[in-house]
């Protein structure tokens, strides 16, 4: 307990990488994935794994079904969460009001109370990020690197203690 406020310790219980702890990561993500078409593919699971590693970032109403859509993306592949995703958006610009068709992500556990956890096996502070690059080592290694932080994610929160 006494260690968690450490310096260059991120919330999540992470080390701090080159770049600094995991929200200096997750910055420089979204920057760089705004200029570059085939990174933003990973935008959806990069939100929702950075959302559930730190939640007290995070609008607690929709972490609920950021769990779910990481659990889709493992389970199903990313093809199948920018389906969803997709789906959502155009539902939502359809009729605002509804919000959320939750309806494809009905499938998958909830959110479990008692959260969030202390660790997580793989963080963002933890990607590589070379040449000032995030894709310098591909974008099969980028989405490998995002893959292995979601189930990270999907592991922990699904083993805290209810
Ligand atoms: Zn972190």
């Amino acid at each position: 307990m006494a260690d968690e406020r450490i310096t260059g310790q991120c919330d999540c219980g992470a080390p701090a990488g080159p770049l600094g702890v995991c929200a200096d990561y997750y910055h420089a993500i979204l920057a760089e994935e705004q200029a570059d078409p085939r990174m933003y593919r990973w935008h959806a699971p990069v939100v929702c794994a950075y959302l559930l590693q730190h939640p007290s970032e995070a609008h607690e109403r929709h972490l609920d079904n950021q769990f779910r859509l990481l659990q889709l993306y493992l389970d199903r592949g990313l093809d199948a969460l920018l389906r969803v995703a997709a789906h959502q958006v155009a539902r939502n610009n359809h009729r605002a009001r509804t919000g959320y068709d939750l309806t494809p992500l009905a499938a998958y556990a909830p959110l479990p109370a008692g959260g969030p956890p202390r660790r997580f096996r793989a963080a963002f502070s933890g990607l590589p990020f070379g040449g000032g690059s995030f894709v310098s080592g591909g974008y099969e290694a980028y989405g490998n690197g995002v893959e292995a932080i979601a189930g990270a994610t999907v592991e922990a929160w699904r083993s805290v203690p209810a």
